[in-house]
């Protein structure tokens, strides 16, 4: 029996890659279902190539031009509850989680509250709401398989061995654009520096997050939900030519590593696959070429942004909700042009000393958090 697999962000990078996983895939992968947010052109010309029976738009101004270019025989919906409702209306076995932002956040948890495997790609919902995720996928029995490279390099390198011999965790950074560049050139930097990663493609938004090592923050923040672990038991580690995907240490000294290109398709696939391995278009090392794999600590003056994700993830509650918005809304101020690239991480760093973490906050509180850090950040603009 193929796997019906539903994508959430389909016309995003990590939707387009599992489109190419799943048709280089056909005998094990059926896409039964696909949502875009805004993107509906692509949406239905997706939706005609793999034959997905149905399909929502996040956007509702646009689903009658959805409607209308789609195939006949495809269900459309529209809206937030048309994403939520996509999840019964496939009948998807797993479901990929790959919408930037809160948005993916109620359809993601209505596959679990169904018992669906999701392969999650949305590290912001995790950061958002782990403390809500994780206890409805032990609820309800769905499984949770991460596809940030890192995440699943960790989760690969966890079937060695057992999770309470666990030492800690070594996340592994590329470093971004900026590795190189003085704190103050850092400042300064403008939009097509940030844009210019130097081993991944990957959206604007988290290059961006890249560039700042806000995404590294936010992967730590994730891998304390993910894996159950203290933010004191994760490391990050500066490795420029991103190969070694992650490291899982345990407690005779043992580490083990996950390895790889740099090629998103591979995670992908193996949250698709999991457990299986296929061989699939992932590309491959060759090892014919010497290399040389090099391996800095960060640097947490220049970065200011991985410290302030680890004092969120040591504060826990509210304060991943509270790092991710606040980290967002400047990252969209910035992108605009109205603020300088070292504004990023002092906005975040001042939305967060103004709030009062909510220690065991329930899912209201946490969208009230992420609307409060948005709201703030620009005031703090204004101001
Ligand atoms: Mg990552």
């Amino acid at each position: 029996m193929r796997k019906r697999v539903l994508i959430l962000g389909s016309t995003g990078s990590i939707g387009r890659a599992a489109l190419e996983v799943a048709d280089a895939l056909r005998d094990e992968i059926e896409i039964c279902g696909l949502a875009a947010c805004t993107s509906w052109r692509e949406l239905a010309e997706q939706a005609r190539r793999c034959g997905a029976g149905a399909v929502a738009l996040a956007d509702p101004s646009h689903y009658e031009d959805c409607r209308s270019e789609c195939p006949s025989g495809t269900d459309v919906l529209c809206g937030a509850e048309g994403l939520v409702e996509l999840i019964a209306r496939s009948e998807a076995t797993f479901v990929l989680s790959a919408i930037v932002g809160a948005a993916g956040l109620p359809p993601t948890l209505e596959a679990i509250r169904r018992g669906v495997d999701v392969g999650l790609a949305n590290k912001e919902s995790l950061v958002l709401a782990g403390s809500i995720i994780m206890p409805l996928l032990r609820e309800f029995g769905s499984r949770l398989i991460p596809v940030d490279s890192e995440h699943s390099a960790i989760f690969q390198a966890l079937h060695s061995g057992r999770s309470t011999d666990v030492r800690r965790v070594v996340l592994t950074a590329s470093g971004g654009p900026f590795r190189k560049w003085t704190a103050e050139r850092i400042a300064q930097a403008s939009l097509d520096d940030a844009l210019r990663h130097p081993t991944w493609k990957m959206g604007a938004k988290i290059t961006i997050d890249s560039a700042t090592m806000a995404n590294k923050a936010l992967e730590v923040i994730e891998a304390t939900h993910l894996f159950d672990l203290e933010s004191d038991r994760i490391d990050v580690l500066v490795h420029p030519e991103s190969i070694v995907h992650s490291m899982v240490e345990f407690n005779d000294g043992a580490i083990v590593a996950q390895l790889g290109t740099p090629d998103m398709r591979i995670p992908i696939q193996y949250a698709m696959t999991y457990p299986r391995r296929a061989a699939g278009p992932g590309e491959r090392m060759d090892w014919r070429a010497a290399r040389s794999l090099h391996f800095e600590p960060p640097d947490f003056e220049r970065f200011p942004a991985l410290r302030l994700g680890y004092e969120a993830a040591r504060s826990g509650g509210s304060s991943g909700a509270v790092f991710n918005a606040a980290n967002e809304a400047a990252v969209e101020r910035f992108r605009a042009g109205e603020i300088r690239f070292g504004e990023i991480a002092r906005l975040t760093e001042r939305v967060l000393a103004d709030h009062r973490v909510i220690e065991q906050p329930t899912l209201e509180q946490l969208m009230e958090c992420d609307r409060w850090a948005r709201d703030e950040v620009l005031v703090c603009i204004q101001r």
